[in-house]
């Protein structure tokens, strides 16, 4: 892997802060995009900008078939079965209140919820089977982030229901055998990050579908932190729904997706109402549309979607099992170094972990150490990465996390211990 001639494709790497050379360590918040993509979305406006799926005339069919070739795209990427599956959103938290608002519809309509308890509930066996008249309850996680616990937190709210939370252990890995005691208690959905944005855990998510399956619960992946940095096989997993945002995999912000298996989204009532995701509208009632189109209300972000798409030809441009050796790589070496720090704790210490590395100081509080190293070039993130309940179950602040993307290199791991050592001897 040329990782020179990858930065070259990154221009705003490439620039002095402070008159220090930029170290940006900030990708699970968001990656830098390469010149491809930035190309491919003033392409769009400069030659093919026009609404889709509603004209006749040629700029509109042929950005129609661009946005829809962006859904196999992604679809192929992936590896869902059918393009009907993907729905373009803004982005994870979109998709996530998307499929809130959607299953609180659901379950609370009348002749769809009869139609769940007999036909969604039941393992393939016929066991075990949901009491009737449970209470509304929903599974996450400890380790979520906001967006993959609040919306789920307030619908469950509205209807005096419960929220579960699958316990962690001190290194940031989920108790197994307490999810399956909680799958006992019947939730209507799970919904589990893929990869924790603050301790960089992966989960087991596989094997967790398999377990929420057995109890015919549905199963809600937050991708957001995973889809750049492994391949994703949606098929295999056999999720229910998978969420991710363009914007943190080299595509542009305001452009995301959502997976959902075919049978459950043909079930779902609409999210939003309008142009485009109906079929027949009279003042008496409303048809509504096929999928994907169900879903997507007004007018999408088609330049967004286009430049996701090549972002994800970028990535494919690439051979994804170095890449992921590579940043592997990355993670090894910034462990090592910053466990020779005095002081320093890391939270999250899973052995299955990807991307990112949290941790704190003793007697120095992260947002000063954020605030000094940035004036050494160095961008991090610092504060609670919107997961204030793992906060509370480490008993901390916050964190520093330093996150990691393609082209990062072993010297700006060394700029960035470096940077964080003399912070500390400064602060303490
Ligand atoms: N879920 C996880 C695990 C995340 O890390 C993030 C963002 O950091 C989100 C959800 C929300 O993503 P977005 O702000 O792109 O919607």
């Amino acid at each position: 892997m040329n990782i020179t001639e990858i930065r070259s494709q990154f221009p705003v790497l490439d620039q002095q802060v402070y008159g220090k050379p930029l170290v940006y360590l900030d990708n699970a918040a968001t990656t830098q995009k390469p010149l491809c993509v930035i190309e491919r979305e003033r392409d769009y406006y400069l030659h093919e900008n026009c609404n889709i799926h509603r004209g006749v005339h040629y700029l509109s069919q042929k950005a129609t078939e661009a946005y829809e070739h962006a859904r196999q795209t992604v679809a192929d990427f992936i590896h869902a079965k059918e393009a009907k599956e993907i729905i373009f959103t803004r982005g994870t938290t979109e998709s996530l209140n998307l499929l809130a608002t959607s299953f609180e519809h659901l379950f609370f309509s009348e002749t769809i919820n009869s139609q769940l308890s007999t036909d969604s509930q039941l393992s393939t066996d016929g066991e075990p089977v949901e009491p009737l008249n449970s209470q509304l309850k929903v599974l996450v996680t400890a380790m979520e982030h906001h967006s993959n616990l609040v919306p789920w937190q307030q619908m469950v709210q509205r209807h005096n229901g419960q929220l579960l939370v699958v316990p962690m252990d001190d290194k940031g890995v989920l108790d197994l055998e307490q999810y399956e005691k909680l799958l006992k208690e019947w939730p209507k959905v799970v919904a589990i990050a893929h990869i924790s944005n603050v301790l960089g855990t992966i989960n087991p998510v596989k094997e967790m579908v398999r377990m929420a399956h057995e109890y015919g619960i549905p199963v809600v992946v937050d991708g957001a932190q995973s889809i750049a940095h492994h391949s994703i096989d949606v098929q295999d997993m056999d999720c229910d729904f998978f969420v991710f945002s363009g914007h943190k995999m080299y595509a542009p912000m305001g452009i995301g997706g959502l997976y959902g298996k075919a049978e459950w989204l043909e079930q779902l009532p609409p999210y939003q109402f309008g142009g485009e995701m109906v079929d027949r509208v009279s003042f008496e009632k409303t048809t509504f549309n096929v999928l994907p189109y169900k879903f997507e209300a007004g007018t999408p972000n088609v330049g967004a979607a286009l430049g996701l798409e090549t972002a994800i030809q970028f990535m494919q441009g690439l051979n994804r099992k170095e890449v992921e050796q590579h940043e592997a790589q990355l993670l090894c070496s910034v462990i090592e170094k910053l466990a020779e720090i005095d002081g320093i704790r890391f939270i999250g210490e899973a052995e299955r972990r990807s991307g990112l590395v949290s941790f704190v100081i003793d007697g120095v509080h992260p947002y000063d150490l954020g605030t000094i190293i940035d004036k050494m070039g160095v961008a991090v993130r610092t504060g609670h990465h919107c997961a204030e309940p793992v906060m509370t179950r480490f008993g901390i602040p916050g964190t520093v996390r330093a996150s990691f993307a393609l082209y990062n290199t072993l010297d700006e791991v060394d700029a960035f211990v470096n940077a964080v050592r003399k912070a500390a001897t400064m602060l303490r």
